[in-house]
């Protein structure tokens, strides 16, 4: 169907009365309800459809100028939410959509040279923490741990000539530890590092590494970029198209890591109420995190929007508009009395994971198992967008009941 078999013309024709006001000067939170304002030109659909076909049709002089060629190097559905969330990351070089964030950070890794070295933080997500012990020697890389919340730190840690990535994670998942991206960054650069950061915890809505200094950001999309905990995703967006970027994006191509489109339609679908939901998640969270650390039961609430965080200064810098949806709680009673506090909500989902839309609560400890940094006492706060009074009255009653004595 053409466009000249619209009875009453082309649509388009009709200029808009604003001009100007193209994608680039949108609010994120126009650009992801639109999802950058495209319209499926053939049936003028408002949804960008899902796209199955593994293959596509050459042109006959051999060239493939639609650029697609096959499935697993590119997807449309893919690119969709690609271009979404390179938008909102202001990300010259684009996104590249992974199976998993796991997927995502492993070729960040994996696009390194033998003998490079890394800096990584001490509290991280896990899952890499252990996969970069057991993979990076043979891999040839070395990695060292450090406080990442403490840039004199990274500064010692870096080996000149050497080092060839800074890997950032801010908050740092569990124990929400704030690193200084602009800080790391200028250390990095001076060093001729490459300065990486998971920002799964925040979402470009709350914080924009690459405009501070970062030349990769990962997601695990799995968490609040979907926000619906049903699908497992993960995505980098880079700063420009390098060579080093070229190696991730023939790396993805090369060992099948892209996204199905199924996922990415998922995906696509729960990045338009993103902003929303980052809102919600906010709002929620700092009054869980308030009301908490008023709470005779629990000694310590981790959370970078209270004031009396050690990284809450450059948390309220480096974060626009609220602190994010995770904190942590260390119960007073000690690990017994927190994995039973989490054995008592009702409401709270006792499960793994973060970022979506209903809270989860977890014991970190015996997740991560030796060598955490996470303390025995720690339960990990998912806040949804549930009303957070009703999550704090179902936290206390858990706590009440675990302490076994108040009520
Ligand atoms: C979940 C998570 C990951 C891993 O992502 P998957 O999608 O589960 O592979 C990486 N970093 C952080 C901070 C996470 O929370």
């Amino acid at each position: 169907m053409s466009r000249s078999n619209a009875p009453h013309g082309d649509p388009d024709a009709v200029q808009p009365a604003h001009p100007d006001l193209s994608p680039e000067e949108w609010t994120p939170r126009t650009l992801a309800a639109q999802a950058l304002g495209r319209i499926e030109p053939v049936t003028r659909a408002v949804v960008p459809p899902l796209h199955l076909s593994t293959t596509y049709l050459r042109d006959p002089d051999n060239a493939y100028r639609s650029g697609f060629s096959y499935a697993r190097p590119d997807n449309a559905t893919a690119r969709e939410a690609e271009d979404v969330i390179a938008a909102l990351e202001r990300a010259e070089a684009g996104s590249l959509l992974f199976s998993s964030g796991m997927a995502a950070a492993a070729a960040v890794f994996c696009a390194l040279e033998r003998g490079d070295h890394v800096v990584a933080p001490e509290v991280m997500y896990w899952g890499l923490r252990r996969w970069l012990r057991q993979e990076a020697p043979r891999l040839d890389l070395t990695v060292d741990f450090v406080a990442m919340e403490d840039p004199d730190a990274v500064r010692a840690a870096i080996r000149p000539g050497k080092t060839r990535l800074v890997w950032i994670e801010t908050p740092g998942n569990p124990l929400c530890t704030v690193s200084d991206i602009a800080a790391i960054a200028e250390i990095a650069r001076e060093a001729g590092a490459r300065v990486a950061v998971d920002s799964t915890a925040v979402s470009p809505i709350l914080t924009r590494p690459l405009a501070l200094g970062a030349d990769i950001v990962m997601h695990s999309a799995t968490k609040i970029l979907n926000g619906h905990s049903d699908v497992v995703a993960g995505v980098l967006a880079g700063a420009r198209r390098d060579t080093f970027w070229e190696r991730l994006v023939a790396i993805r191509a090369g060992w099948g890591a892209i996204l199905g489109p199924f996922e990415a339609y998922l995906l696509m679908r729960g990045l338009r109420t993103l902003p929303l939901r980052v809102a919600a998640q906010n709002e929620g969270a700092l009054r869980l995190a308030t009301r908490l650390s008023a709470h005779p039961l629990v000694s310590a609430v981790l959370y970078p929007g209270l004031p009396g965080h050690p990284g809450h200064a450059v948390a309220a810098r480096q974060m626009e508009g609220g602190f994010g949806f995770m904190l942590s709680i260390r119960v007073a009673g000690g690990e017994a009395a927190a994995i039973d506090t989490a054995a008592r909500v009702a409401l709270w989902k006792r499960a793994t994971s973060l970022g979506g839309v209903e809270s989860l609560i977890e014991h970190r400890a015996s997740v991560e198992g030796p060598g955490t940094p996470c303390p025995p006492d720690l339960l990990r706060l998912s806040t949804g967008i549930e009303d957070p009074d009703d999550l704090f009255r179902d936290l206390d009653a858990a706590l009440r009941a675990a302490h076994g004595k108040i009520g």
